[in-house]
């Protein structure tokens, strides 16, 4: 693997920077036009706004080596918030397995962020054994559509969402895996019922989505009825290597350095401690290795393989890299961090970032659960890569 940027890629990287220095962030302005604009100028530079979208479907057609650039180059920008459901997790399912009609009707609504999905997979009964899901479709007489019922839990963005994509439960025949139909309907319909849950960082991004005798069109589902777990799987890996966030990691890494070295400690500051050094050490080194674990993947990827076991080792890793580093954050604040739910903004005599620390190690806790708890991705590494080696 050559890990060397060739001076396609380097050309590629300079253009990179200079759209960023162009496009990303203004000072103050309208923050909601300049989304639309930036997307609207990423689009126009071919593709830039779905960068993972194969050219077929209006991406850009980036090698990995170009993926890696563009990661590594935003993370550092303040870009558009941008919900992974829709562009990230749904699309590449829409394009593999939906009809040309599913793909004309859906992926447009997507790529301009105008629609917004939600993930409708968890249920109270089924998280890490998700094939337990008990959400029923059942398929009219006339077999023009389904009435579906059941709850869904931990539905992230389901409050702003205006589209969900489902699982459900059609068959008890065969395998658990089997009967389990992948179907797409609106939120905002009646029957659908969407509570808060507010969870450890005093946010409200999750919540329980209640549906109750609920239309959908037969046209709504994606490929066949029953086989919706081949899709929904798919759909995982996607979203694993996309959790890992390993170019955020970096910038947050080097924030924490520069946050360390802002608190006084001693004659000197807390990066001068050698025992908090080694801590920023090992997570860096740690870090290092998961980026190159990425590049193998990204040249899989670009070998023609999709996201495979290694998703799993992206994202257990990674997100254990961003626990460390939140936690070290806290650390770093010390005991002004404790007084967070108080603040709003920089505490009197406490470091600037102390009022987030906390607020970020707490909601940080849930990136080893969603997703696919770490237990799980670990029997996925067992039975896919050790076993075979073993
Ligand atoms: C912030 C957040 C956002 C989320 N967003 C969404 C969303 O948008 N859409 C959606 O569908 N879901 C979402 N989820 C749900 C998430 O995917 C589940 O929480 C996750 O799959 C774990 O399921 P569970 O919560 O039911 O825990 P359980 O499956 O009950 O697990 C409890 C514990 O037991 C362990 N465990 C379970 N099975 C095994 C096993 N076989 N071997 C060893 N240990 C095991 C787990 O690792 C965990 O530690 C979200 C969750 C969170 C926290």
């Amino acid at each position: 693997m050559d890990i060397e940027l060739s001076a396609e890629d380097r050309a590629f990287q300079q253009e990179v920077r200079a759209f960023l220095k162009e496009h990303a962030a203004p000072a103050g302005g309208d923050r909601a036009q300049w989304r639309m604009q930036w997307f609207a100028s990423a689009a126009a530079k071919g593709g830039w706004d779905v960068p993972k979208w194969p050219r077929q479907f209006g991406g850009p057609g980036w090698t990995a080596s170009q993926h890696y650039i563009w990661d590594k180059e935003t993370a550092a920008h303040t870009l558009p918030l941008d919900s992974p459901f829709g562009i990230t997790m749904l699309a590449p399912i829409l394009m593999a397995y939906g009809t040309k009609e599913q793909q004309d009707r859906f992926l447009p609504g997507i790529r301009s962020r105008q629609v917004n999905w939600c993930q409708g997979y968890s249920e109270p009964g089924a998280g890490s054994d998700l094939a337990a899901l008990k959400t029923r479709a059942v398929l009219s007489e006339d077999g023009s559509h389904y009435l579906v019922n059941g709850t869904k839990i931990w539905t992230s963005l389901a409050h702003i969402s205006d589209w969900i994509f489902c699982l459900t439960r059609t068959g008890d025949t065969g395998k658990r895996q089997q009967g389990i139909t992948f179907l797409l309907f609106p939120m905002k319909q009646p029957g659908i019922e969407v509570k808060p849950i507010i969870t450890l960082g005093g946010r409200h991004a999750v919540n329980m989505v209640h549906i109750a005798d609920v239309k959908v069109p037969v046209a709504n589902r994606i490929g066949k009825e029953g086989e919706g777990w081949t899709y929904a799987k798919g759909l995982l890996q996607h979203e694993r290597t996309g959790i890992a966030g390993i170019s955020r990691s970096l910038v947050a890494l080097a924030a924490l350095k520069e946050k360390a070295r802002s608190v006084k400690y001693g004659e000197g500051n807390l990066f001068d401690d050698a025992a908090f050094r080694a801590k920023v050490a090992a997570v860096e080194i740690d870090l290092m290795a998961l980026e190159f674990t990425e590049l193998r993947s990204m040249a899989a990827a670009a070998a023609g393989n999709g996201p495979g076991p290694e998703s799993s080792i992206l994202k257990l890793k990674g997100t254990q890299i961003q626990q460390r580093i939140q936690k070290l954050g806290v650390e770093a604040a010390g005991l002004y961090s404790a007084v967070w739910r108080q603040a709003s903004q920089p505490i009197c005599g406490g470091p600037r970032f102390a009022h987030e620390a906390m607020e970020n190690y707490l909601t940080g806790r849930a990136a080893t659960i969603y997703g696919g708890a770490s237990e799980v991705q670990r029997d996925v590494i067992w039975k896919n890569v050790l076993k075979n080696r073993s």
